[in-house]
């Protein structure tokens, strides 16, 4: 990480989501026995792995799965490999996976899981039988009826696949359902990968017909280059946005004149990172700040603090990262005018497609790309218009707003559902 990428930060993004939370809750008027019910994850397990390492030795690893909600559905979420793990982080991600199904109509309660280590330290086998040991330790917990995984932070296609074959050699039956993200030869779905990248163009371009902008005339600026930021940028570029600026790691890449995604695609295939790409360079502090209609945080979590909200010249942010807008933040962006289309609400197309995939797991048939694509789209376009009328009628952000809608729908079946 560059140091001008790390901008300081007031509360971290778990902080930051429990705050909105309340003041969601306050809107709804929610009474204590479902906010009590919504705060604490319904079922928090954490195991103890013993892996036989390729020294010879036996290391032991903390693992957790976190089911913060069942109410609307099997509990989903990813799984993340990382030494920064620990069951307080992965219970508020599970509790965040909640909000983000909701709030796009997708039948799934959230979840998360994770395990404590630093995979890029171990061996391909190491991973691999940490990953089965992990997955048979959940055998019972996980379940295309109770709870799916997914790859997330240092996990994709092959842990998935490693958590198929382990699970249907435990059950007896193959089950591909029981997580998604997995190969498209072990039934993963066509779309998946381009799927969040293509939930925030299409917030985009929602965002820009309520605030009466012309793509043609708009200009964006991503940070972030990776899955979602690269992918966004494309489709974005796409509607006829002119992108001017474009980052990652490495820092800023700045061309008023405009940037030609692929280019950039096509460097960072051939060079790994966007070093030395065309441009003028600036940090990505500068880069959040630049002159724009459109920014599209797509990096990481507390890039715009109350430290340089006020700066910001877009006068629409949509939130390809998780937690991209610390919550002090807010007021500041709110008092300017500018739209924030949340994460919960801009990046859910990968969990939509996600369902998409278990849904054509459990049919065993497979939809085209083209299907998949018209499906998320139509999630997505019809979940923005629910959060923006939400925030119209509440007279909020579209971000409380969309929490307001998760909330009230996963509130609104557990009164159905009731308690012992
Ligand atoms: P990725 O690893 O593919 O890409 C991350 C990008 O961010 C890289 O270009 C990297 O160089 C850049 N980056 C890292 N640190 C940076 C910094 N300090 N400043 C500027 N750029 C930096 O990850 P991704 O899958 O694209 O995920 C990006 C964000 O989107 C994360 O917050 C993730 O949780 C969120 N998200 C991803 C998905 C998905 O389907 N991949 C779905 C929902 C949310």
């Amino acid at each position: 990480m560059t140091s001008n990428a790390t901008i300081h930060s007031d509360l971290n993004p778990l902080d930051s989501m429990m705050k909105r939370f309340d003041e969601a809750a306050k809107i709804l008027g929610l009474d204590d026995s479902i906010y009590n019910t919504l705060k604490y994850p319904a079922k928090a397990v954490t195991v103890h792995l013993p892996i036989m390492m390729d020294n010879g030795k036996v290391h032991v690893f903390e693992g957790h799965r976190v089911q913060h909600s069942t109410t609307l559905g099997p509990s989903k979420g990813g799984i993340r490999y990382s030494m920064d793990v620990s069951i307080d982080e992965v219970k508020a991600l599970a509790a965040w996976m909640t909000w983000k199904c909701a709030v796009v109509g997708i039948p799934y309660g959230g979840g998360k899981g994770g395990i404590k280590c630093d995979p890029k330290s171990m061996s391909k086998g190491e991973v691999e039988r940490l990953t089965r040991a992990y997955a048979a330790s959940m055998s019972d917990v996980f379940g295309p009826d109770k709870d799916i995984p997914a790859p997330d932070m240092n996990t994709g296609q092959q842990e998935m696949a490693w958590i198929v074959d382990e699970y249907s050699k435990i059950k007896g039956q193959y089950t591909p359902a029981v997580c998604t993200g997995k190969p498209l030869t072990m039934g993963g779905s066509l779309g998946r990968v381009e799927a969040t990248g293509r939930g925030v163009m299409v917030s985009t371009r929602s965002a820009l017909a309520k605030l009466g902008l012309k793509p043609q005339e708009c200009t964006c600026v991503v940070q972030g280059f990776g899955n979602v930021g690269s992918i966004s940028a494309k489709l974005i570029e796409m509607l006829g946005i002119k992108i001017i600026g474009i980052s990652d790691v490495t820092g800023g890449y700045y061309a008023p004149e405009g940037i030609k995604v692929e280019d950039a695609i096509n460097y960072v295939k051939a060079n790994g990172n966007l070093k030395g790409f065309a441009g003028k360079n600036i940090t990505n502090s500068e880069l959040l700040e630049l002159e724009c209609d459109i920014l599209v945080p797509a990096a990481m979590e507390d890039q715009i603090t109350d430290q340089n909200a006020g700066n910001i010249k877009a006068k629409l942010i949509v939130e390809g990262a998780n937690g991209p807008t610390s919550a002090s933040a807010d007021a500041i962006l709110n008092e300017k005018g500018i739209m924030v289309v949340p994460d919960i609400l801009a990046n859910a197309g990968g969990v939509t497609v996600s369902y998409f995939e278990w849904v054509q797991n459990r049919m065993g048939y497979f939809w085209t790309e083209e299907r998949v694509n018209r499906r998320a789209d139509r999630v997505m376009k019809q979940a923005f218009d629910v959060v923006y009328d939400a925030s119209k009628k509440h007279n909020v952000a579209m971000r409380i707003a969309a929490y307001v809608v998760a909330m009230d729908k996963v509130a609104t079946t557990q009164k159905f559902r009731g308690v012992f």
